[in-house]
């Protein structure tokens, strides 16, 4: 037999015979090593602990303690569970199953009834059993025809065999383990014993390979740990994840609805909600007229034409709604970006070289026609409305310009204490360039100056290819959601095309005509995204200076003190402060806690001896203390809290 040599991590090389497995090169390193090894990764690719390796090459031995280690297990419960559904339910069909961030699924379709909670009980026990035998999983190879034939009444594991073969020349591979058989590339650990602790967790609908034209499918979802402890922490985690999402606090503190009968995508800001955007919007307008910005009003509705001259037509049309027909010959069509309305008001007047800086600014509304399964509660919406701006910058005004906006940036954040996010440079794909604008020379340029300026400025950030819009790179904020997804929050892009495109231009001081350079920028990004991020940042307790009502006032007996507290209320309100009476028949005690659980700032309590004296008992939300104060020491006290906010 001929031999192969095996480098190492550390950069030892090894000679084996061919065919030795990731198992056995465990057990000659170290019998501690091998009871920890799970799987392998052969030149980077993770394969099979018992896979045969035939040539040189590269080994790392994947271990349970790593991430690697992990999704084999997250694999291998995703195929138990198949093997348990399939015995359960003999009629069902299977699409996909794998491990996931946090976990695993498998897709599921039953014509004779879906999977529900009820039966989660009867999953378990049998996966239980599964695991108990401690089956062998074996991985089996067939020609195309054999695994047709094997999976002939499921259509889509008859699809995945296709996919599978015109893949592989034709073979095809399983893991077989017991009499169930998983046509796929997963890998899979070496036998079901290991699965210990596991739990099934949700069932959700999913299309079949994410297609929304596809048949929708029910997804099993789940997920298992090596050790019980692991499982303990995630559910923890996945309880706070669920606390935290701003779907179900929107809920709860009656922030925003959507209803897919009416529009999906469309949220709905009830007086809440609305109340939190009016503040933001406020204070972002008064920040950025501060900054030099000028803020419009621009139409939402524009003749199609100007889409067409701007390039979205067609380079985002997938992305926008379809025209309207007026009927005369007009297309007119909803805006899914503000640049070419900021271009009109650029356009307006003839500039010189003395108005550049000019910057343009928006609450721009826009519609998207996003897919309907990426759409989320407020964080990825079909009408949005976009804290947007536009720069239009003599080109070697570009760097200092976008350093300031940098630094707007940074204050937004501090302001409403956003400290975790990491900057993203987004170029193009360098493998798909038809996708973009074509010039390869704005492309290398721009790209190597907003790096140029990040790098100047000290600041860490990633490069992402294929990221950029489709008339230059830009910078993006990325930050994490609440379910651990990562979204982008304000992003900063250069444009040399748009000008172009409309032919924009300033009187230079030279007398002679120039073009500009566009800067587009979202500080705060859409309404809709920020309120939503900001809510699951906060955990929907809010700072005073957002939170929807500010103050609750409980009498302790509505008939004692109810007057005392409607005369502060009205003094509160002169100071624009939002605040109401619980006057409702309920004990005090309860109303305490509705306060707690509605997340308000501050409750004042009133009662005999506040009435006497004209003062009020303060609680502030998440203290168990109270203070009695003077009205006017409380009113210092409030005005301190939101003082930072107020100063614009
Ligand atoms: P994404 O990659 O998130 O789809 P994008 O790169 O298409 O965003 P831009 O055209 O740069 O987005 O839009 C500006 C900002 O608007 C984004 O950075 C993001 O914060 C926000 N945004 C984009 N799409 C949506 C949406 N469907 N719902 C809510 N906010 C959005
Ligand atoms: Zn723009």
């Amino acid at each position: 037999m001929s031999k192969i040599n095996i480098t190492f991590p550390d950069g030892a090389i090894k000679e084996y015979e061919q065919g030795i497995t990731t198992r056995k090169l465990a057990e000659s390193i170290s019998t501690s090593l091998a009871k920890k090894a799970v799987a392998g990764k052969f030149n980077g690719e993770l394969i099979d602990y018992d896979q045969v390796l035939n040539s040189d090459g590269s080994i790392e031995i994947i271990t349970k303690d790593s991430e690697d280690g992990l999704i084999v297990l997250w694999n291998t419960a995703a195929q138990i569970l198949a093997n348990a559904l399939s015995d359960l339910y003999p009629e069902m069909k299977f699409g996909q199953g794998q491990a996931t961030e946090h976990g695993f699924y498998f897709d599921t379709d039953n014509q004779a009834g879906q999977v529900g909670e009820a039966d989660f009980e009867k999953i378990t026990a049998k996966m239980n059993k599964i695991i108990k035998q401690n089956l062998k999983i074996e991985k089996v190879s067939y020609s195309k025809d054999e695994a047709l034939a094997l999976v002939a009444n499921d259509p889509y594991q008859k699809e995945l065999v296709n996919d599978l073969a015109s893949a592989n020349s034709g073979q095809v591979f399983a893991h077989k383990q017991g009499e169930f058989l998983d046509f796929s590339n997963n890998v899979v650990l070496p036998s079901t014993g290991a699965v210990k602790v596991f739990k099934i967790l949700s069932v959700a609908g999913a299309y079949w390979k994410g297609a929304s034209s596809n048949p929708m499918l029910q997804r099993v979802y789940g997920t298992a740990f090596y050790k019980q402890k692991d499982l303990d922490v995630e559910l923890v985690r996945r309880e706070e994840a669920h606390e935290r999402d701003h779907r179900v606090i929107g809920n709860k503190l009656d922030l925003f609805f959507v209803d897919p009968k009416v529009g999906a995508g469309l949220p709905y800001w009830m007086p809440n909600g609305a109340t939190i955007r009016r503040t933001i919007e406020r204070y972002i307008i008064d920040k950025e007229v501060g900054d030099g910005y000028e803020h419009v009003y621009t139409p939402v509705l524009a003749n199609l034409d100007l889409y067409k001259q701007s390039g979205h037509w067609d380079h985002y049309r997938e992305d926008m709604f379809p025209p309207m027909d007026m009927g005369d010959g007009e297309m007119l069509e909803l805006r899914p970006m503000n640049c070419p309305s900021h271009i009109q008001v650029y356009n307006h007047h003839k500039r010189s070289y003395r108005d550049l800086p000019l910057r343009i600014a928006e609450l721009g509304m826009m519609h998207r026609y996003e897919k309907s399964g990426a759409l989320t509660g407020l964080s990825r919406v079909r009408e949005m409305t976009l804290n947007d701006g536009h720069t239009f910058v003599a080109p070697d005004q570009i760097e200092e310009e976008f350093k300031k906006i940098l630094q707007l940036m940074v204050e937004v954040y501090n302001d409403f204490d956003v400290t975790d996010y990491r900057f993203r440079l987004s170029y193009r794909d360098p493998k798909n360039t038809e996708k973009y604008f074509d010039d390869n020379e704005m492309w290398e340029k721009s790209q190597k100056m907003l790096k140029a300026a990040m790098d100047d400025l000290n600041l860490e950030y990633f490069e992402a290819e294929g990221e950029a819009a489709f008339y230059g790179p830009k910078l993006d904020v990325q930050t994490k959601t609440a379910l651990g997804g990562e979204e982008t929050l304000s992003t900063i892009q250069l444009d040399f095309l748009l000008p172009q495109r409309f032919d924009l231009k300033y009187v230079g001081a030279d007398g002679q005509e120039h073009r500009p350079v566009m800067i587009h920028r979202g500080i705060i990004s859409t309404m809709e995204r920020f309120t939503a991020y900001l809510t699951e940042m906060y955990k929907g307790a809010f700072p005073t200076w957002l939170a929807p009502k500010q103050i609750e006032i409980i009498p302790v007996k509505n008939d004692l003190h109810f007057d005392y507290a409607a005369k502060l209320k009205n003094k509160l309100s002169a100071h624009h402060i939002r605040v109401s009476i619980d006057d409702r028949n309920e004990k005090m005690g309860y109303k305490i806690r509705q306060a707690q659980v509605n997340k308000v700032p501050y409750t004042l309590v009133v009662g005999d001896s506040e009435t006497a004296n004209n003062t009020v008992t303060v609680r502030q939300y998440g203290q168990e203390d109270t203070k009695e104060m003077s009205q006017a020491d409380f009113i210092a006290m409030f005005s301190k809290d939101i003082e930072s906010y107020s100063r614009q």
